[in-house]
């Protein structure tokens, strides 16, 4: 079992900054990498930065005076962010939980302790809040684990690319990281097709 996220995102502002969603998503794109806070799928999957959302962890419906509160925002996948709406079990803003209900905010060491990744890349509940965020957010959706996967097989293709190209100024042989790096395009695209052709 691993983290449900290879890292753990960090706001890096605080209070009301800016007044407009698209001022405060283009920050929000940088402190999460790219990434839904909830799941880590990274939107360059789903169409990219403008299919991402701007998340209220305590939702703007219900509390309107966090509508740009950056404390309170989330960089999201359009799965989650829809999933999640406007739900809130709590009487006030600061009330996240109550009983084994409710969200807990990514940013924080917490929302570790109840979610976790199996060794295929699937997400599991971990606790009673863990099993609530699952199944109101649809973490068992299987676009999660293909697309946790797919970034795997992405940065190490990378990583091997670029291996190949010092070695290769230098003149030594290449060979057989050019085969391991024609096998991981091979899985890239097998993961690839899983999510946008064998529906
Ligand atoms: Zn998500």
């Amino acid at each position: 079992m691993g983290a449900i996220k290879d890292k753990m995102p960090t706001r890096s502002h605080t209070g009301i900054m800016w007044r407009t969603n698209t001022s405060n998503k283009s920050r929000l794109a940088v402190d999460f990498d790219h990434k839904c806070a909830y799941c880590d799928d990274k939107d360059i999957y789903s169409g990219g930065y403008n299919s991402y959302h701007v998340e209220h962890f305590a939702p703007k419906e219900k509390f309107r005076d966090l509508e740009f509160t950056y404390d309170n925002l989330l960089y999201s996948c359009p799965y989650c962010n829809i999933a999640k709406s406007d739900k809130w079990v709590g009487g006030d803003a600061s009330e996240a939980i109550v009983g084994d209900k409710g969200f807990i905010d990514p940013c924080t060491d917490e929302y570790y302790t109840h979610l976790e990744r199996d060794e295929n890349g699937n997400i599991k509940y971990i606790s009673p809040i863990g099993e609530y965020i699952y199944f109101e957010l649809k973490l068992y959706l299987k676009r999660h684990y293909i697309l946790y996967n797919l970034e795997k097989v992405r940065v190490k293709r990378n990583a091997i690319k670029k291996e190949i190209d010092r070695k290769a100024a230098n003149g030594a042989d290449v060979g057989e990281l050019t085969k391991v790096h024609h096998l991981l395009c091979a899985v890239f695209c097998e993961y690839f097709d899983l999510i946008y052709y064998d529906k």
